[in-house]
């Protein structure tokens, strides 16, 4: 074949890069001596530091990371990582700051019966209802007591509850560095990318290094952040602002110590909104993620640290709020129009970025370089259809991730700042968005919602956080004879569910007790 793909080059060493580089390696196994598919090359400057945020992963991450063979008690040590089940809501409804009032939980576990039954509904009829989530699923019971989804004989990557990973993104690309060029064949390249080289067809012909000269390839894989060299820089793919329906353009990131030796872990990232933004908090280990994100058009970087720091004296006393410097990050919340152009993909920050209310943007990493793994195109000329379909593909992911963000803004019913109402206004509203709330009145989201089966969220998604809001969904009822048999199934499995909950909460130990026998012993290898 003459046209054959046979050198792949990634530019970029942060969380994307390694983590392309490592399924794509993985898949096409570019580490075997007899025959090499291709040669996969990573070029990383030694001056431009990674972003460094980006704690938060989705249950995809285990499939990811034993796709590409690394160990799960490897990974846990490495990255300082923890056990993420999903996330918890504070404050968003009215804003009362009156805790358990106005909070609510989007777990990783889908409803009880979720395959076959929509609970929703049989939920609505009952009276004194507990909290949706509570209801349908054991994983909210873990969190208040900070449990584990998991037990040290639950063998790797398995579980008892879902979950995904709170991790050290600095430690984790290291890890993946070390992974990928000692057991995957990655050729890892430390220069600085000066400039890029363009063929006679318009195609990346090579880039041109500071030291390591002009390294030549097929398909070039942008990762280089937000700077996006490749697809942006050079190709001058327009970028797409999103920011008419996501108001957040600033971060200011502090790493905060526990209070005590061995304080508890939490389950799961909490979000506590605040009059122009909300605060995440992560409980890693070692110490505590903690951020806020705000729109800049709707507070001073003063008063939105003033209120950071607040929130660190409240979860870690006064002397940490004294000691910490919050690091400001700024973005701009959209995409570049294309993500793959000519033989160019650019996959992270490079293709875009959204504030990380849902921690979506690994789990599209995560999806990109599967795609790519899969579909390699074996020659130039079957590129461009590959690239269109991705192109397809993943402006339906950021779309859905553009209006599912939107949903938790559009709920609220604070109203205390314009940045509460602004997000209301009908014209920041996703078109889409609007059509499905007015639907939502009358029956909830289920399977039939879904747009594709790799949808990113999931009609159950759709439910955790419109009933934990407090959505008004009046269904019609007919009283039938089924219907009442319906409720009485599904009042059967609300009974299942809060017996699963008790049993999880005797059975599963704490996050950090699991996580120091992880460090001691190990899991089971699968
Ligand atoms: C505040 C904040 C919070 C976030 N939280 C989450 C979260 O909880 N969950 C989640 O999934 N995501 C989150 N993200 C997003 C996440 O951080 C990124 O998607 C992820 O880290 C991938 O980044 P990256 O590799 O694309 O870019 P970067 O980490 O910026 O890496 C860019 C790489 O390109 C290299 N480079 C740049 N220029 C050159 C050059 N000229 N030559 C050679 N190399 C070059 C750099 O050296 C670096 O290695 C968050 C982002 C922000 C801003």
């Amino acid at each position: 074949m003459e046209d054959r793909i046979s050198r792949i080059i990634i530019v970029g060493g942060g969380s994307a890069g390694w983590l392309s580089a490592g399924v794509i390696a993985a898949e096409h196994r570019i580490d075997s001596q007899a025959q090499q598919p291709f040669e996969l090359v990573l070029i990383e400057s030694p001056d431009v530091p990674t972003i460094g945020v980006g704690e938060g992963t989705w249950p995809s991450m285990r499939t990811t990371l034993k796709r590409i063979g690394l160990s799960e008690t490897d990974f846990i040590r490495e990255s300082d990582a923890s056990f993420k089940q999903g996330t918890c809501f504070r404050n968003w409804q009215s804003g009362s700051g009156k805790g358990d009032d106005d909070s609510y939980s989007h777990p990783f576990t889908v409803p009880i019966g979720y395959a076959d039954s929509n609970l929703v509904p049989h939920w609505l009829a009952l009276t004194d209802a507990p909290q949706f989530a509570d209801a349908v699923t054991p994983q909210t019971a873990l969190f208040a007591d900070c449990l584990a989804p998991k037990q040290i004989t639950t063998p790797e990557y398995a579980f008892m509850v879902n979950y995904g990973y709170h991790l050290d993104a600095g430690k984790f690309a290291e890890l993946l560095r070390k992974h990928c060029t000692e057991k995957l064949g990655v050729r890892h390249v430390k220069a600085n990318v000066l400039q890029i080289n363009a063929a006679e067809n318009g195609d990346i012909k090579s880039v041109t290094t500071d030291c390591a000269g002009e390294i030549a390839g097929d398909l070039f894989i942008d990762c280089t952040g937000t700077s996006s060299l490749l697809l942006g820089e050079h190709f001058k793919i327009p970028f797409q602002s999103r920011q008419q329906y996501l108001f957040n353009d600033t971060a200011l990131a502090a790493q905060v110590p526990y209070t005590e030796e061995n304080q508890a872990i939490q389950s799961c990232t909490h979000s506590t909104a605040q009059t122009a933004g909300w605060i995440w908090d992560i409980g890693l280990p070692t110490r505590r993620g903690t951020g806020h994100v705000y729109s800049s058009a709707h507070i001073s970087e003063d008063e939105a640290t003033a209120q950071l720091l607040t929130y660190i004296k409240d979860i870690a006393g006064d002397r940490a709020a004294a000691s910490v410097v919050p690091r400001k990050i700024r973005f701009q919340p959209g995409h570049r129009r294309e993500f793959w152009h000519r033989n160019c993909v650019a996959i992270g920050m490079s293709s875009g970025f959204i504030e990380p209310l849902e921690a979506s943007a690994l789990v599209l990493v995560e999806l990109a370089a599967g795609m790519i793994a899969e579909q390699l195109p074996p020659t130039r000329a079957a590129m461009d259809i590959v690239a269109k379909r991705y192109n397809q593909k993943f402006l339906r992911h950021w779309n859905q991730i553009i209006e599912f963000l939107k949903l938790h803004y559009v709920l609220s019913a604070r109203d205390d700042s314009p940045y509460w109402q602004d997000n209301r206004a009908a014209t920041s509203i996703p078109e889409k968005l609007g059509e499905q709330l007015l639907l939502w009145r009358y029956r909830s989201p289920w399977h039939q919602d879904a747009e594709a089966v790799d949808d990113l969220f999931p009609s159950a998604s759709y439910q955790y956080i419109l009933y934990g809001m407090g959505f008004k969904t009046v269904p019609r009822h007919t009283g039938s004879y089924q219907q009442d048999q319906q409720q009485r199934q599904a009042v059967e499995l609300f009974q299942k569910n809060a017996a699963r909950a008790a049993q999880l909460q005797q059975a599963l130990p704490g996050n950090r007790e699991l996580l120091n026998k992880v460090r001691e012993f190990g899991f089971q290898k699968l």
